[in-house]
């Protein structure tokens, strides 16, 4: 494809808040944003240039959002993959296609398909039954944890189990659905590597981070990442095998537990920008969002040279109605424009600038 002249519509699928961080990078770089999502007044929406309501599957919307858009690409991975491979007969560019989306949207074939292109991943074993979870714990060794294998995000869909507990409830706690049962891992610290991969193959991954959850939930993304230099270029590496092998066009993000020894366990994949890179725009020559349009619209890639040292921290729920103090020339707010600050909700994000990047 060549490059998207400055004024076309790239239409994203997904009104959240990595949709509208997505459509304020593009629209900086001169394009119109459509965004496509069922909510009434979804966030990404308001700084859009226009908001198509209606369902993923939504045929008649689908082809005419297909003729309307230049390049279509989407913010969450959960849309389904058959919408995206209905734009594409419709003749939409869709970036990135259908592959990724495909194996990140199902735990199983996710760790499955990394195992198979030498990723590493923790221990784990399918479970579909109240039975094979049974069996699933004894081979794990007596601990792990239950997660199902579609729609679960920041800790939703996710048990922690040991021998003894009751295992039948555990399974019908997660909705009876198929799932799949992690070891876990003694991680010594958690990293991400958000990387961006052009159509002609050409990659660029940024500096890990160093991620901190509670309750599943990213609380804080810290640079540099405090690793030596070997893991670190072991992690991009593998990041870099990722968006090879998916032929990934866009931004996607690796999630990797870290061990004492320092070996590299994958944890998760999003085929998308990530939370984990919030940080960019603020410390790197170039940031996530500017990155994915960028791919999207076959524009050369950025620098991803961290010019700053940096913490992220996401607002949850009420804590984005008092922010902290961010008047200060170090640290950039971001609110989401979300109605309402439900528990847990992320509702915005800091970036402090705590240095300058050795
Ligand atoms: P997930 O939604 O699967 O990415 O899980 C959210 C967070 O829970 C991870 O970032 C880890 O902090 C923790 N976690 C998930 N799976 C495991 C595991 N198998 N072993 C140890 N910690 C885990």
């Amino acid at each position: 494809m060549t490059a998207l002249p400055a004024g076309a519509v790239i239409g994203i699928l997904g009104g959240g808040q990595l949709g509208r961080m997505l459509a304020s990078a593009a629209a900086r770089l001169g394009f119109d944003v459509h965004i496509l999502a069922p909510e009434d007044d979804p966030p990404a929406a308001r700084v859009a240039a226009k908001h198509w309501q209606a369902a993923y599957e939504d045929e008649d919307t689908l082809t005419a959002f297909a003729r309307a858009c230049d390049a279509i690409t989407y913010e969450f991975e959960n849309i389904p993959v058959a919408s995206v491979e209905f734009l594409m007969e419709k003749g939409a560019i869709v970036r990135p296609g259908a592959k990724s989306l495909e194996v990140s949207q199902d735990r199983l074939s996710e760790k499955r398909f990394l195992n198979s292109i030498g990723i590493e991943t923790g221990h784990f074993e399918a479970v579909d039954s109240a039975d094979d979870l049974e069996k699933a714990l004894t081979l794990l060794g007596g601990e792990g944890l239950l997660k199902t294998r579609r729609d679960g995000y920041d800790g939703k869909g996710q048990v922690r189990l040991k021998t003894g507990d009751d295992l039948a409830a555990a399974y019908r706690a997660i909705g009876d659905v198929p799932a799949v049962l992690e070891a876990f891992v003694p991680f010594e610290r958690e990293i991400s590597v958000v990387i961006a991969r052009m159509e002609d193959g050409t990659t660029a991954a940024f500096e890990p981070s160093m991620n901190d959850h509670s309750g599943g939930i990213l609380r804080t993304s810290i640079v540099p990442c405090g690793l030596g230099e070997d893991i670190i270029d072991r992690a991009r590496s593998l990041a870099e095998t990722l968006a090879r092998e998916t032929g990934h066009v866009g931004v996607m993000a690796l999630e990797l537990f870290v061990l004492e020894d320092g070996t590299l366990l994958a944890n998760e994949v999003a085929p998308r920008v990530h939370n984990s890179g919030h940080w960019t725009p603020e410390a790197c020559l170039t940031g996530q969002f500017e990155q994915h349009i960028r791919a999207v619209a076959g524009w050369p890639l950025g620098p991803v040279t961290r010019v700053f040292d940096a913490e992220m921290r996401n607002l949850l729920g009420k804590e984005a109605l008092s922010p902290p103090d961010t008047y200060t020339e170090d640290a950039v707010l971001t609110l989401y424009g979300k109605r309402e600050a439900k528990a847990g909700r992320k509702m915005g994000h800091v970036v402090w600038r705590t240095g300058r990047a050795s």
